[in-house]
């Protein structure tokens, strides 16, 4: 019973009483330009092995972000989108394109969040990608699996928000439901900007789907005017949202 007694540890895990920290920070240049790196240290107590856990996240911070309007991008780990380049979905260009507005506007900061596979996990994404190969769409390979569609948290977000000195912010997204939940953790959304990705033949299926199934609001037509369309949401009047 191998999935019962890791569904026993993840669990276990997810009751234990959470801290966070800021734990460190450096200036570190980037091809964007430098950003202030700062380190948060999210404490999960004792692990299945008995020894203390915890998870690291990243503020890519440039400028000074205290105040209001703040242009950030909440982002989760991909490492096969960003680290090998899968072309499965989009995340890598979605934290390309963060980095990049937030360079351009000079004031802003990218959230790395350290939570894989919309929550679930490396091993269990690679999984649903396995039913994936068998004809399921992103939405029912996890739920064959017994997981969530998304099991992302937003607490480290705000509480990286209120650190850094953050009253409200402009979001770099395309989901409603993260403007909602991040809303949910008591974080000020003036404005959700809208990162248009173009597909390629193998992301295509899943952006899709996230549009169909996750309600994303994807433009997937309107990809190759993103600059403008991200230029035009920050320093023009709001969107609805
Ligand atoms: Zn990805």
């Amino acid at each position: 019973m191998i999935s019962a007694s890791k569904s026993t540890a993840a669990s276990k895990l997810a009751s234990a009483p959470v801290l966070i920290e800021r734990y460190s920070e450096a200036n570190v240049p980037t091809e964007y330009g430098t950003f202030r790196t700062v380190v948060y240290r999210e404490h999960r107590g004792t692990g299945v092995s008995g020894g203390h856990t915890y998870e690291e996240h990243v503020a890519m911070v440039m400028g000074d972000v205290r105040g209001e309007d703040v242009l950030v991008r909440v982002h989760s780990e991909c490492l096969t989108g960003e680290v090998m380049h899968s072309l499965k979905c989009d995340c890598r260009e979605q934290l390309d394109r963060g980095m990049r507005a937030v360079a351009k506007e000079g004031r802003g900061v990218v959230m790395y969040l350290r939570q894989e596979g919309r929550g679930i996990g490396l091993g269990d994404k690679i999984r649903a990608y396995a039913l994936q190969e068998r004809g399921a769409d992103t939405v029912d390979a996890n739920r064959l699996l017994g997981l969530p569609d998304d099991a992302r948290r937003y607490g480290v977000a705000a509480f990286m928000a209120r650190d850094l000195g953050i009253e409200s912010m402009q979001l770099l997204t395309n989901n409603p439901d993260k403007v909602r939940k991040l809303r949910a953790e008591g974080i000020a959304v003036h404005q959700r900007v809208p990162v248009y990705i173009e597909p390629n033949p193998h992301s295509v299926g899943y952006l899709l789907t996230k549009s169909r199934r996750m309600e994303h609001q994807l433009d997937i037509e309107g990809a190759d005017e993103n600059e403008g369309v991200i230029d035009a949401a920050v320093h023009d009047d709001r969107s609805a949202e």
